[in-house]
C-alpha cells in the first residue's frame, strides 16, 4: 500500500490516482519513469558494436584490401553507425555500447575510406 500525495488517503500501489480525491499516485509514477530506463532493445546497441569492432579489427590487417573487402567494410561501419544512432536517438538502454559502436563505425568508415585514397 502506499499514501495520496493529496489527502493522505492509503491508495493500492498500482492505482493510477486516488479514489478520495482525484490526486495521481507518486509512487506508481516514480516507478513507471524508472521501469522507461530498462525499456528498450539490446538488438540496436551489440550490433552496432559488433560491426563497428569488425571494422576497426579489419583495418589493422596490414595486407591491402581487396575492393570487395572495402565494400564490406564500409557496409558494416555504416550499419554499426546507423544502429548505434538510432539506439542513441530512441532509448537509454545500452547507452554506453551505442556509443562506443557509433565511434568504432565513424573510425572504420573512416579507415576504409582511407585505405583507398
Ligand atoms: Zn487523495
Amino acid at each position: 500500500m502506499s499514501f495520496c500525495r493529496g489527502c493522505g488517503h492509503q491508495i493500492h500501489e498500482t492505482a493510477e490516482s486516488c479514489p478520495q480525491c482525484g490526486a495521481a499516485n507518486a509512487s506508481l509514477a516514480t516507478r513507471k519513469a524508472a521501469s522507461a530506463d530498462q525499456e528498450g532493445t539490446l538488438w540496436l546497441p551489440i550490433p552496432s558494436l559488433v560491426c563497428g569492432l569488425i571494422v576497426v579489427l579489419a583495418l589493422f590487417d596490414p595486407e591491402d584490401w581487396e575492393t570487395d573487402q572495402v565494400i564490406g567494410g564500409i557496409g558494416l561501419a555504416v550499419t554499426a553507425i546507423v544502429l548505434g544512432g538510432i539506439s542513441l536517438a530512441k532509448q537509454k538502454r545500452g547507452l554506453g555500447i551505442a556509443i562506443a559502436g557509433l565511434i568504432l563505425g565513424i573510425l572504420g568508415l573512416l579507415g576504409a575510406l582511407g585505405s583507398q585514397l
